[in-house]
């Protein structure tokens, strides 16, 4: 069992572990040295299993005094079964050493991790008198030292615990991770990943890293971009780089990779893969509200402007016009509160779907609220954009039929034109919009191009509203009167009443601007009953003296829409006593066709009364055949527009023709306004057009001017006229 050596120790024969000491010093050199170990170490004697001497750092380890420790059957120190067989072991001689990882017991109960190495050694004389071992005849001890692993267990589980949280943490992020080392093979990866890119826990399991890359390859949709950029971010150790991919699946993939360093080094490269198939389609959609209305799917106003800057880029680069047409539905309000904002928004689906098919394909509709409709119609001039318009009208003047219920929608169109009525989006919206603010003034349910006179500024409009009002109860208007006259016996038969202010500094006021400002303040209700009442008993008047001209007077929508509007012109015509038929009312073609129903029982009323009724500025509206058949009116008045190009302008001779011949077969009175020239009047005169009125013959005049015009036999004092309409 033994070998002995020449230093007096023998070694235990078996191996390991080996240890040699001279024993020169003797006991003493052993317990000595034992004395200057930082591991425990107690000197067992192997007969007895006794302790036979033990270091400070045993006690320690102990919880027990050197001498409490010596003479204990080193059995009593053992906390293991595997310690107590080794120890029987040994004492029969079976066991010599052993190294092992074990618990000892303290002496307060509490147990310790220590690592610990059991090596038998045999001493050789001489003996000294402190030797404890003289009786033994082997002279053996065994040599164990503990080694207290406490704190490294401690340090262990704490790294256990670490790296169990930190493969927790990457199992719980939502992204898929994959850790490369600098060579490219996986160090780790989670579930994530695996799920993201479809790999099985068997492909895992096998730790093919080509597999694992043959796999993924497979996986995308462009495996040869994928390549190429992986083969760029495996080239740089240092690159950050995300990117975005498709997989065959569907799915869209982010990939954000990192270099990973240790202590400075570089140690590999992380990627992190996220699925933002969903988020991507989000943004999409957020992307696609964000330039549409989300009720009709048209365009919204952010769009538009994007639309209007190539449309403007467009127009520099090759000169060309384009038009703007606002488009705003007429008493759009009524159908929201009488049958709720849901159906409304089905008649604004319709709306939308109705207009759309008017446009060319290049073409944008918008809607930028509401009942608010921008169109934006590239190389248009003005007579495209007309042309647009009225098939916009024409669209929407068919029935709309839901739930049953069948009604009419109308709309009010402003047209503005680049170049010449603006530069940018803001100008050219905003005289689109004037110009359909103005159809709504006009009496609905037509369209209008901007006129830039009429952009009088809000603060020139506010001071003709105020001095307007002021000259109404001041006097200071007044009625000039236009005369009427007939083609054929060139005699004066009516004359159109026109309103004229005397007041000098706002003699440059236009009427027309007057009566728009009126209209758009409502004072033209009260306006317009003056000159009707005006006009009547300057009519009456005239009539009592034998001059019987019927007396045309202009109605603006508001005044015709007033529920008592039939009453106030019988009251005036009761009050002046003028014959009802020697009043006319020009009623102008959008205030007629805005709600035809109520129109018609108007225009019964009037009839009703014996007043005449007539169609001023005839052609610049929208009105249609089979209303102009059922309205009672009498007569048609040729705007001053198409006049105006007459006789040479063909398209103006066209609709001067047309219009005339229209009357003819409706049984129309037709009269031309504007007739400036001996050559107009000759057009018309063989077009078979009845009368005419403009600056030929005279401009308003006031009642005695006009008085003084008309023909000695015409002003017959008491003399009966004849009339020849
Ligand atoms: P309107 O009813 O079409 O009236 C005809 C306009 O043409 C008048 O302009 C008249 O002076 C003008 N005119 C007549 N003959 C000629 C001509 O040969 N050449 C040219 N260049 N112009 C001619 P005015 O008086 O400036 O009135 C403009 C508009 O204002 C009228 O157009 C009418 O719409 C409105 N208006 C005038 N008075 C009244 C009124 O009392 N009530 C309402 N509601 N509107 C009125
Ligand atoms: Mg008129
Ligand atoms: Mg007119």
């Amino acid at each position: 069992m033994t070998a002995p050596t020449q230093s007096g120790i023998t070694q235990a024969t078996e191996t390991p572990p080996s240890l040699q000491c001279s024993v020169a010093s003797g006991w003493e050199v052993l317990t000595t040295l034992i004395a200057c170990l930082h591991d425990a170490v107690l000197l067992v004697d192997a007969a007895q299993l006794r302790v036979v001497a033990a270091n400070e750092a045993a006690a320690l380890l102990f919880a027990l005094p050197v001498q409490s420790l010596c003479g204990r059957n080193v059995v009593e120190l053992s906390s293991t079964p595997q310690d107590l067989c080794f120890w029987i072991d040994a004492s029969q001689g079976l066991a010599n050493s052993t190294c092992s990882h074990t618990m000892i017991q303290r002496c307060n109960g509490e147990t310790r991790p220590v690592a610990r190495r059991v090596s038998r050694l045999v001493l050789e004389p001489p003996i000294e008198p402190a030797d404890p071992l003289q009786s033994n005849a082997e002279r053996a001890v065994y040599v164990v030292a503990f080694h207290d692993q406490t704190a490294e267990r401690r340090v262990e589980e704490m790294l256990e615990t670490r790296v169990a949280e930190l493969r927790a943490t990457l199992e719980s992020t939502a992204d898929g991770i994959l850790v490369t080392d600098p060579a490219g093979h996986v160090n780790c990866c989670n579930e994530r990943f695996a799920a993201l890119w479809g790999i099985t826990g068997e492909l895992l399991a096998r730790r093919d890293d080509q597999a694992l890359r043959d796999r993924m390859l497979r996986s995308v949709e462009d495996p040869t971009a994928y390549t190429e950029r992986l083969a760029a971010i495996e080239s740089d150790a240092t690159l950050h780089a995300s990117d975005i991919f498709k997989l065959k699946s569907g799915k869209v993939l982010e990939r954000v990779t990192r270099p990973q360093s240790s202590r400075g080094r570089p140690i590999g490269r992380v990627f992190s893969f996220r699925d933002i198939t969903e988020s991507l389609e989000a943004c999409q959609r957020i992307e696609q509200l964000s330039h549409t209305d989300a009720l009709t799917g048209l365009a919204n106003r952010r769009q538009l402007r994007t639309r209007f800057e190539i449309a403007l880029a467009m127009a520099q680069r090759e000169n060309a016009p384009f038009a703007v047409l606002f488009l705003d539905l007429d008493r759009f309000k009524h159908i929201n509160d009488s049958l709720g904002h849901e159906f409304g928004d089905r008649v604004l689906i319709e709306v939308s779907q109705r207009v759309q098919t008017c446009l060319r394909q290049v073409d944008t509709l918008a809607r930028l609220g509401g009942d608010e409709f921008v169109m934006l119609a590239h190389q248009v001039d003005a007579a495209g954009a007309e042309i647009t318009a009225r098939r916009v009208l024409e669209a929407m003047s068919g029935p709309f039929v839901l739930d049953g219920l069948s009604f009419t929608v109308t709309c009010s169109i402003g047209i503005s034109l680049y170049p010449s009525n603006g530069s940018n989006m803001d100008e050219l919206l905003r005289h689109a919009d004037k110009a359909m603010y103005s159809v709504k003034n006009g009496g609905r349910a037509g369209y209008r191009f901007h006129q830039p006179h009429k952009d009088v500024d809000l603060r020139s409009r506010m001071r003709i509203d105020h001095a307007m009002r002021q000259a109404l109860a001041n006097g200071r208007f007044r009625l000039n009167y236009q005369p009427q006259i007939d083609m054929l016996s060139g005699e004066v038969v009516g004359a159109e009443a026109l309103l004229r202010w005397s007041r000098s500094e706002l003699s440059h006021v236009l009427p027309a601007e007057l009566i728009s400002v009126a209209e758009e303040s409502g004072y033209i209700v009260i306006l317009g009953e003056w000159v009707v009442n005006q006009a009547v008993q300057q009519a009456a008047q005239w009539h009592a003296r034998g001059m019987s001209l019927i007396i045309a007077v202009n109605v603006s929508a508001l005044q015709f829409q007033r529920s008592n509007f039939v009453e106030s012109v019988a009251l005036a015509l009761r009050q002046s006593g003028l014959p009802p038929h020697l009043l006319e009312l020009e009623l102008t073609e959008s205030i007629l066709v805005q709600d035809v129903d109520e129109a018609l029982s108007r225009l019964g009323a009037l009839a009703q009364l014996g007043v005449r009724m007539s169609i001023d500025d005839f052609g610049t509206g929208y009105s249609s055949l089979g209303y102009l058949k059922r309205f009672p009116i009498k007569q048609l008045k040729i705007d001053r527009s198409f006049v105006e190009g007459l006789p040479d302008n063909d398209s103006d001779a066209g609709i001067v023709k047309a219009i005339i011949n229209l009357g003819r077969a409706l049984h129309l009175q037709v009269i031309a306004e504007g007739v400036e020239t001996e050559a107009q009047r000759t057009f018309l005169k063989q077009a078979g057009c009845n009368s005419y009125q403009g600056f030929l013959y005279s401009a308003a005049l006031e009642a005695e001017e006009l008085e003084q015009r008309m023909t000695p036999k015409q002003a017959t004092v008491n003399g009966l006229r004849l009339i020849r309409r």
